[in-house]
């Protein structure tokens, strides 16, 4: 007995702040027609959770909340709560509960608020919950949300008129068993969500399949890769260590004949002092010049030595000539030239010859031709005779005077021609010593030209050595780049580690021969260059990225995997769950079904005086009405979708009646068998409290005198709060309310005694 009061404020009719007692084991709440009687079963329904507004008589949250009046305003909130006593923690917790509503309290107000905006809030001790959370706790009271311990006006034939199915529930709720069906049906629902997620995750892998296959074919390739990139890098190794070995030694080799650089540049230098005395040789120059003044001297000397000497004979022949001319008596003057003959001498001859000439042409005949021919024989005898004898004195002088003259040119000559052999002689001494000073000169010019050539070959050959040496330096610069390059690209294809290559150990079978052939080498270069192009040709490029994907997207299909198995073992687990509570729910079910029988046949005895009633369980097929196919269809639907109901039926014989069907009780009978069921399932399972709102409006009054009588009874076990017109039911009460409204149309509660009551109740 652990009901204590119920507190209103603002809900309907109440609209101060009102409480009611209800400790007593019969509160009777009793006052006219409309004062608020019902108002108060409906804030218990409402205080326990109702969410069926017309069960609460109202279309709206609103309409649960005062809505004023002419002397008093509406307002914006109403409110109930009711209290139970919980010294003996009926609401402790029970093994295996979920709820998290702490219920250490020894007094626990469960309240219900309702706003303007129709919303709702629940609480426990203060604390807002959820309207869950309040079935939750109450389950446990027999007062679930069918409500089968509050009787309604009008409703005393209730659980007569409800569907098997909602029996069922009502049954269920009063006997304690609802927390079984909210646990299925929490299970079912965590079920349903269970097998939601497992499609998910199902349909999630399933969308990572192909992926996955994908991804795993390139980590295949990256694989494949990594092993080429392997070997690539163990190539890479040998190649490196000895291409750096090759280009060592070969760099050292043309270090040291680089030397003869040196050599070269010493030779130049010695060439060019050489070439510098070769050039420069001007005492050289100056004796040669002498020598060919000298010489041209000497010949102009010769010559004209032999021109003096020509003059010289000449004249000698001349003297000899005049003096031979000296020694003549007479002289041709043809020869000198001396006897000189007039022109008029000539013409004085020529007009001789002329004129005889002319005569004998006149003449014409021959012995006058040959008389004149002799007598110009005469003229021309005569004329030269003459002349000659004239000639010879003037041509003596002459001659003798030449003489003188040619003897002096002679002596002259001869004079000249003295110092010229002087000359000739002192410059034929001079030229013969420079000769002799030249020849010197010569010699050790010979010896220098000697050593130039000498050293001029062997520059030759020096210098085609060192361009030997440059092509060699630029081959193995063009070798060292590519080393270089090649290094670069196999950091790039094999990462950092392939600078360990001089670490790398050559197998002894094929040592490290620095002036190798360089073919082997060159084999090794193609092998590497063969790899690169695979390398390139599976296309492997983000690996990490890829590496990293699948790492990730594999670890999520794991993931989901592993989650699936969950899941799939949750969902046993809770099927299994599930099949048990059913089985515990059936089994406590029928177990209280068959208790409750036991009492509904006593109290029916107690109404009826005889007769039988009895619950079964029940099955019936459920009708579909599909109003959006027809009739043909429906037919079709109906084969397929027959869905089993399962339920309580009624099962009633009225002593000396052969009524067995309910719906053929009388109105009294029809209560009369609810309240026997009703009172039947209270005293199997006590609610804490029951409330009868005239339920025993419609007995007579024998009947209501057995009602009143088991009110006494059923008190026992739980609170009975009763509403009442009835005065016999009044005189079973320990406590009376009369309820009262004004002009305000406020309801007011005030206590009554049992007089009063009855003429309140009036
Ligand atoms: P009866 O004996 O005829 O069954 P009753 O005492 O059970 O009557 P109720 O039905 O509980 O009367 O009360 C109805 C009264 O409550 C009416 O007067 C109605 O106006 C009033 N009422 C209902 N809802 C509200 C509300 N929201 N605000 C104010 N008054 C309300």
């Amino acid at each position: 007995m652990y009901l204590k009061r119920l507190e209103l404020s603002g809900f309907k009719s109440f609209a101060k702040k009102t409480i009611l007692e209800l400790d007593s084991p019969i509160t009777a709440i009793v006052g006219p027609n409309g004062s608020g009687k019902s108002n108060v079963a409906e804030a218990v329904r409402f205080v326990l959770g109702e969410q069926s507004m017309k069960s609460l008589r109202g279309k709206s949250g609103t309409d649960l909340i005062f809505k004023g009046s002419k002397a008093h305003g509406a307002l914006g909130r109403g409110a109930v709560s009711i209290i139970f006593d919980n010294r003996k923690r009926v609401f402790a917790k029970r093994e295996g509960e979920e709820t998290g509503i702490n219920v250490d309290f020894d007094e626990i107000i469960i309240s219900r608020e309702v706003y303007g905006d129709g919303a709702n809030s629940y609480l426990v001790n203060g604390s807002q919950v959820r309207l869950k959370d309040i079935m939750e706790i109450l389950a446990p009271l027999n007062i679930g949300s069918s409500g089968h311990h509050i009787i309604s006006q009008g409703e005393a034939d209730k659980i007569l008129n409800s569907s098997i199915k909602d029996r069922k529930e009502m049954i269920e709720d009063a006997l304690g068993l609802r927390v079984y069906q909210y646990k299925i049906i929490e299970s079912e629902r965590k079920l349903e969500k269970t097998n939601e997620n497992i499609k998910e995750a199902e349909s999630l892998r399933r969308e990572l399949a192909p992926h996955i296959a994908f991804l795993k074919k390139q980590m295949e390739k990256i694989e494949k890769a990594r092993e080429m990139r392997e070997e690539l890098k163990r190539l890479y190794f040998e190649y490196f260590k000895r291409e750096d070995a090759y280009l060592k030694a070969v760099g050292n080799k043309l270090e040291n004949e680089g030397a003869v650089r040196k050599e070269l540049n010493q030779l130049d230098s010695e060439i060019a002092a050489l070439k510098r005395e070769l050039s420069l040789s001007p005492e050289n120059e100056a004796s040669n010049k002498k020598r060919s003044e000298s010489e041209d001297s000497l010949q102009s000397a010769r010559n004209k030595k032999d021109e003096l000497s020509r003059k010289l004979g000449r004249l000698e022949g001349m003297i000899e000539l005049e003096e031979e001319r000296a020694g003549e008596k007479e002289h041709s003057s043809g020869n000198l030239g001396l006897s000189m003959v007039t022109i008029y001498e000539v013409e004085a001859v020529a007009k001789e010859i002329t004129d005889l000439a002319d005569r004998a042409l006149l003449e014409g005949n021959i012995s006058f031709f040959q008389k004149t021919i002799l007598e110009i024989k005469e003229v021309i005898k005569g004329f030269l005779k003459r002349k000659r004898e004239f000639d010879n004195k003037a041509v003596h002088n002459k001659i003798a005077e030449k003489l003188k003259g040619l003897k002096e040119e002679r002596e002259k000559i001869q004079k000249e021609l003295d110092v010229c052999l002087r000359e000739e002689e002192r410059l034929a001494l001079e030229i013969e010593k420079i000769k002799e000073l030249q020849e010197g000169a010569k010699e050790n010019l010979r010896d220098k030209e000697r050593s130039f050539f000498e050293l001029s070959s062997k520059r030759s050959e020096l210098s085609s050595r060192v361009g030997i040496i440059a092509l060699k330096e630029e081959k193995l610069r063009s070798e060292e780049e590519d080393f270089r390059r090649e290094f670069e690209e196999a950091v790039v294809l094999v990462g950092e580690e392939i600078k360990g290559y001089r670490d790398f150990v050559l197998t002894p079978d094929t040592p490290l021969l620095l002036e190798e052939e360089r073919v082997p080498q060159e084999d090794r270069r193609k092998k590497i260059e063969r790899i690169k192009i695979r390398l390139e040709d599976a296309g492997i490029g983000q690996t990490e990225e890829i590496e990293n994907e699948y790492r990730a997207t594999s670890t999520r299909d794991k993931f989901l995997e592993t989650e699936i198995t969950d899941l799939k073992g949750s969902k046993t687990s809770l099927e299994g769950l599930i099949a048990e509570l059913k089985e515990k729910l059936d089994i406590e079910f029928k177990n209280g079904v068959s208790k409750i029988n036991k009492e509904f046949t006593e109290f029916f005895h107690g109404m009826f005086g005889g007769g039988t009633a009895s619950l079964s369980v029940a099955r019936r097929e459920k009708k579909h009405y599909r109003s959006d196919i027809d009739e043909e269809e429906r037919e079709l639907f109906d084969k397929e979708e027959k869905e089993i109901e399962e339920g309580i039926e009624i099962n009633v014989s009225l002593p000396q009646k052969r009524i067995k069907d309910l719906t053929m009780l009388s109105g009294g009978e029809r209560a009369l068998t609810s309240i026997a069921l009703l009172f039947a399932i209270t005293q199997v399972n006590p609610p804490p409290f029951l409330v009868l709102d005239e339920t025993d409006a419609a007995l007579d009054e024998a009947n209501s005198r057995k009602y009143g009588e088991m009110l006494g009874t059923l008190s026992k076990l739980s609170h009975l709060i009763v509403i009442t017109h009835n005065r016999e039911t009044m005189s079973h009460a320990s406590v009376l309310y009369g309820i009262t409204m004004g002009a305000d149309g406020i309801s007011r509660i005030l206590s009554v005694k049992f007089d009063e009551a009855v003429e309140y109740a009036k």
